[in-house]
């Protein structure tokens, strides 16, 4: 079924915007995306009925957030395929998740010595926490080679997994190539070889429909910005098996069954994993983000970001630009990410110059500053990034900017 775009936009208050005097195009999704007044309402509704701390008072108000609370976890893991709830649990992001993962589990699991397996088209947050982990316990960080500035490399892959990695970690999608990886294949090639699972799913679960008890992975990291929810709300789900069997990653209240002088015992899964006050009205947020993109369908969201990719490939192919990552010849593994160069142009000159035409698009190493300088050897790309709300208009006007970039810095096509 194809999306009613023109139906979406009218949920998102932020795309009536003017910038610069010229309509918005945003187009810089896999940065953030937008929310929907379904989102916004859910949010403020909260504030004005139902706002209280949860998991501790017996009152009405404080039964009321806590359900609701309990009720966003079951939502998360019916949309992402988890067993039960048991295997949510929330942190600030995706960034916090992997590091969770990286203390709780590398502290423990990885000696030195030992290998650690990440690819050289990681974000930064699926690179750092595991450089840190390598240097704390004297282990040894491998990458996969990227090839062809576009795919991992499978006979590189298979090469390094065998030496035997603790641990294997990737992205399922690349924020700046929008290479789809094939995840199942990938953790059980990664199971096969005796290592234990992590995908960052940052850029793919608010894009395409993902299953992790189908892909197998034992943790899968993903941030409800990116989908239409809240900041400062992100998902790391991990098998009950590998959850059950770890030590918590922030000590406070809320994660403990008993405290005393000097030791402690942990509560039950989730809640072990979540000291504190937690971010109540994000997981709320959440749950209204995800039951949006239920009711479009996941797989019309893809099919919606595949049509404008194919697209927004086809019109930059005659626009004098050098297209980064897989083409339109590989539109399955191919998700709604297009960075690209012009000769003669900076990138932030051409994010300027897109701006002031009213065109959001982010430009920079995308945090991902390996693949982008010595991969793709450039100091910064541009990069636009679609999501449910977006035009074949909006692309339009996007292209249109590139023929005001070379009007402006003078570049001959
Ligand atoms: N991983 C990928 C592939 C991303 O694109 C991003 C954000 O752009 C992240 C991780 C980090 O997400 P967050 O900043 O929400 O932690």
């Amino acid at each position: 079924m194809t999306l009613d775009v023109e139906k979406i936009r009218k949920d998102f208050p932020i795309l009536k915007s003017m910038a610069n005097g010229k309509p918005l195009v945003y187009l810089d999704n896999a940065a953030t995306a937008q929310k929907p007044r379904q989102v916004i309402n859910a949010v403020s509704k909260h504030y004005k009925k139902s706002n209280a701390n949860v998991h501790r008072g017996i009152y009405k108000l404080a039964e009321d957030a806590t359900a609701q609370y309990i009720k966003s976890k079951e939502t998360v893991a019916k949309f992402v395929g988890a067993e039960s709830y048991r295997s949510v649990i929330y942190f600030r992001s995706t960034t916090e998740a992997i590091n969770a993962v990286a203390r709780a589990w590398g502290d423990v699991n990885v000696d030195k010595g030992d290998h650690i397996l990440i690819t050289e088209m990681e974000h930064h947050s699926n690179i750092v926490p595991w450089q840190m982990l390598a240097k704390r316990k004297e282990a040894v960080l491998d990458y996969v080679k990227v090839s062809d500035g576009k795919f991992l490399d499978h006979d590189d892959f298979v090469s390094k997994l065998s030496l035997k990695p603790k641990i294997v970690a990737f992205s399922h999608v690349s924020n700046v190539l929008g290479t789809i990886n094939q995840a199942q294949e990938m953790t059980k090639m990664a199971h096969e070889a005796g290592s234990t699972v992590l995908i960052d799913g940052a850029q793919a679960v608010p894009h395409m429909p993902v299953n992790v008890s189908e892909i197998n992975a034992d943790f899968y990291a993903f941030s409800g910005h990116k989908m239409l929810g809240p900041s400062g709300i992100g998902v790391l789900y991990g098998s009950e098996e590998i959850l059950e069997g770890m030590a918590p990653f922030h000590g406070g209240g809320d994660m403990i069954r008993t405290v005393d002088f000097q030791e402690s015992t942990w509560n039950e899964l989730p809640w072990k994993f979540e000291a504190g006050t937690q971010n109540i009205e994000g997981a709320i947020g959440l749950a209204a983000a995800i039951k949006y993109l239920k009711r479009l369908g996941m797989e019309n969201v893809r099919e919606h970001e595949k049509t404008l990719t194919s697209y927004a490939l086809d019109r930059l192919s005659h626009a004098g630009v050098t297209i980064h990552g897989p083409g339109k010849e590989d539109m399955d593994k191919k998700a709604g990410v297009i960075s690209f160069s012009m000769k003669g142009a900076h990138a932030h000159d051409i994010a300027q110059i897109f701006d002031s035409e009213g065109v959001a698009i982010r430009s920079g190493h995308h945090c991902a500053m390996p693949l982008v300088t010595k991969i793709l050897n450039e100091p910064a790309v541009p990069r636009m990034s679609f999501y449910i709300y977006n035009t074949q208009a909006e692309i339009d006007t996007a292209i249109a900017s590139l023929d005001k970039v070379r009007e402006i810095l003078k570049i001959q096509r």
